[in-house]
């Protein structure tokens, strides 16, 4: 579904009215197959070149989309295929229109989630245990230097789990770097949480990270800037930033709401995505010839955030001010009362009548009745 919505994004919002030199890499999983998946790479490696990406989402493949799609392989996630190359960190903000009500009123102004894209749970190694035993963990150094011995836990009963977790100085100093550059951009505070207090060593070496970066290239500029009221940047690491994420999506109104950015370590590079995924059931309903409802508004995100960087990068004003008025042509539409089922069932409950919704096609045109009367087109 995400791809018949990108269709229509591009023929009425964004093409009639920009011109655009695109280079474009075909991440659709057929293509993927073709190439053995090397199209995702060499996106990742002009996205580095170019600095700006803007992406459609894809699929992660499971064995019945191998099956469906007859791939030679379980193609690995181009997500995190992207990420391994850009090495940057994910961060994820809501879209906040007046008329949608928040699960927590207070939520005035949006939150940003930064999530360290690298190691923990992720690159975790798990096991179970089976009966009684010693468990250790164990470093033994490259170069000259004993090995050492940490003892985890004696298990005396049937057994239990276990699981030994890591990551780098290199990969924090880059979540650290991205987070602070990402708040001093949006002039907002940044907030780190991590559970220093019980994990001293590990959530310890995040903190301290954070303060080293802060103190040596930062400080000076935050306090130049006098970062005070607004949203926050809330930096988390990786596990968290992916469960705290989903939250926020509900707790802002919709999934459909929620953007996402990948800032590079060297600052000047993003990628610019939707944070929901490709819409699979509406899909299915859309091939059978039925009537969908699907909110467009994070994927014309995608474009008007990918969009207003290449305009801060080539200093091109003009095009800037596209990408604000095609984001205030989104919130005024849905703030005039035109939007997608998913908001207007939280707006009026489950009894919910056919014309207090638009369908996919509709809403995207009333987006640009609204952006032509604001560009006085
Ligand atoms: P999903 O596509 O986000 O959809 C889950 C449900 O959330 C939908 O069925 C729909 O609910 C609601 N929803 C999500 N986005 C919406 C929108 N824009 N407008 C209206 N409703 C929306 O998650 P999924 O079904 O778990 O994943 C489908 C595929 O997406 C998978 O192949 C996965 O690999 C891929 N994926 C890709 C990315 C990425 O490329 N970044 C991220 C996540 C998932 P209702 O059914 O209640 O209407
Ligand atoms: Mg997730």
């Amino acid at each position: 579904m995400s791809r018949v919505i990108w269709k229509s994004i591009k023929d009425k919002l964004i093409l009639p009215f920009v011109e655009l030199d695109i280079m474009y890499f075909e991440l659709g999983l057929p293509y993927r197959d073709t190439t053995d998946d090397k199209v995702t790479i060499e996106s990742a490696k002009a996205t580095l070149k170019y600095n700006v990406a803007i992406k459609c989402i894809t699929i992660t493949p499971d064995e019945a989309r191998v099956k469906e799609f007859n791939s030679k392989q379980m193609w690995k996630s181009p997500n995190g295929t992207i990420r391994n190359i850009l090495n940057g960190t994910v961060f994820r903000e809501p879209i906040i229109c007046k008329n949608v009500p928040r699960l927590v009123p207070g939520w005035k102004k949006p939150i940003c989630i930064g999530r360290h894209a690298f190691g923990d749970q992720y690159r975790a190694t798990e096991a179970v245990i089976k009966g009684a035993g010693k468990l250790k963990l164990v470093f033994v150094p490259e170069e000259q230097g004993e090995k050492t011995d940490y003892k985890v836990f004696n298990f005396t009963g049937e057994g239990g789990v276990s699981m030994a977790m890591y990551n780098t100085d290199e990969s924090i100093h880059a979540f650290a770097e991205a987070s602070m550059n990402t708040a001093y951009r949006k002039k907002w505070p940044l907030y780190l949480s991590t559970k220093n207090t019980i994990l001293k060593k590990y959530d310890g070496r995040f903190k301290n990270i954070f303060q080293e970066v802060y103190e040596a290239n930062w400080k000076s500029k935050y306090e130049a800037a006098g970062i005070c009221e607004g949203g926050y940047v809330w930096a988390c690491k990786n596990y968290d930033g992916d469960v705290q994420s989903d939250f926020l999506a509900q707790g802002f109104g919709s999934l459909g709401l929620m953007t996402s950015v990948l800032v590079c370590l060297d600052g000047k590079t993003i990628e610019a995505e939707a944070a929901h995924g490709t819409v699979t059931r509406h899909y299915r309903v859309h091939q059978k010839g039925g009537e969908t409802s699907t909110n467009s508004i994070a994927s014309i995100f995608a474009w008007t955030r990918g969009l207003a960087h290449r305009a801060k990068l080539d200093d091109n004003p003009k095009l800037s001010d596209f990408t604000e008025k095609l984001e205030a042509a989104c919130i005024g539409t849905v703030e005039s009362g035109k939007m997608t089922k998913d908001l207007a069932l939280i707006i009026h409950g489950s009894k919910l009548s056919r014309d207090q919704y638009l369908n996919t096609e509709e809403f995207i045109d009333a987006v640009a009745a609204d952006l032509k009367a604001r560009l006085s087109i």
